[in-house]
């Protein structure tokens, strides 16, 4: 019997970076009724509050919703009224300066400096830092249209991987590159579930749109939680309606 469904954000709860639709949040509030729900995405809590947590329903249980933004490099949590950071493991300040270079240097090689730019291309999260290639305020049509068989991202993944050794490069969201510790992704982020959800891994599933070699919601197939692969947000909330269905 399952107890905890996970989620990936982007591309499987909502589009690229935009808020919950109403439907999937009126969705999101049934399913807590009923079961644990983690969120982990790359994105940073502020992205979260907007996309997800300034959506969800009044009466929705928080006490019940796990928040892993970075890929699980930080853990939110609602206690006492409020929304609370249970841990953040941060770059050194050596290892962001590590990772800005090759960034600059992969994306100068690859030649894919784009002749037009939404806001800034470098994101640094802190415990996670994300190349967006056409800046992080592209329009989700731009955005889509950019690299749809990713062959662009994964020439720049085989280029940052050789200069990056002890990160973790993972291609994510329609034009986006996360990079983090080696060994910090999904999965990292189901095992730091388990610990503080207290559920073993068998009462764990998960949901994503990049299970596939190569994306981020992989890891966490390849660790043997049970994991599904959605094609949309639309596919999702139809899912988590059978599920809500299921157990009423
Ligand atoms: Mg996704």
């Amino acid at each position: 019997m399952k107890q905890l469904v996970a989620f990936d954000l982007d591309g499987t709860l909502a589009e690229s970076k935009q808020p919950l639709e109403q439907a999937m949040a009126a969705r999101l509030k049934a399913l807590l009724d009923i079961a644990m729900v983690a969120i982990i995405s790359g994105g940073d809590w502020k992205q979260f509050e907007v996309q997800v947590i300034s959506r969800l329903p009044p009466e929705t249980n928080l006490a019940r919703l796990f928040i892993l933004p970075t890929t699980g490099a930080k853990l939110y949590r609602f206690a006492d009224g409020g929304w609370r950071q249970i841990y953040a493991d941060s770059f050194t300040a050596a290892e962001r300066a590590q990772i800005l270079a090759a960034l600059e240097r992969a994306v100068a090689d690859a030649g894919l400096r784009p002749e037009r730019l939404w806001g800034p291309q470098i994101e640094d999260r802190g415990t996670q830092i994300t190349f967006s290639a056409l800046g992080q305020a592209a329009p989700v049509d731009a955005k889509k249209a950019w690299d749809p068989d990713q062959a662009k991202r994964s020439a720049l993944q085989r280029r940052l991987a050789d200069q990056l050794r002890g990160f973790s490069i993972k291609i994510g969201g329609t034009t986006s590159i996360d990079i983090t510790r080696e060994g910090v992704d999904k999965a990292y982020a189901i095992d730091r579930l388990v610990e503080h959800a207290a559920v073993p891994r068998a009462a764990i599933l998960f949901f994503g749109d990049a299970i596939y070699p190569g994306g981020n919601d992989d890891p966490v197939r390849a660790a043997g939680i049970d994991s599904v692969r959605v094609r949309d947000p639309a596919e999702t909330v139809a899912i988590i309606e059978a599920l809500v269905a299921w157990n009423r």
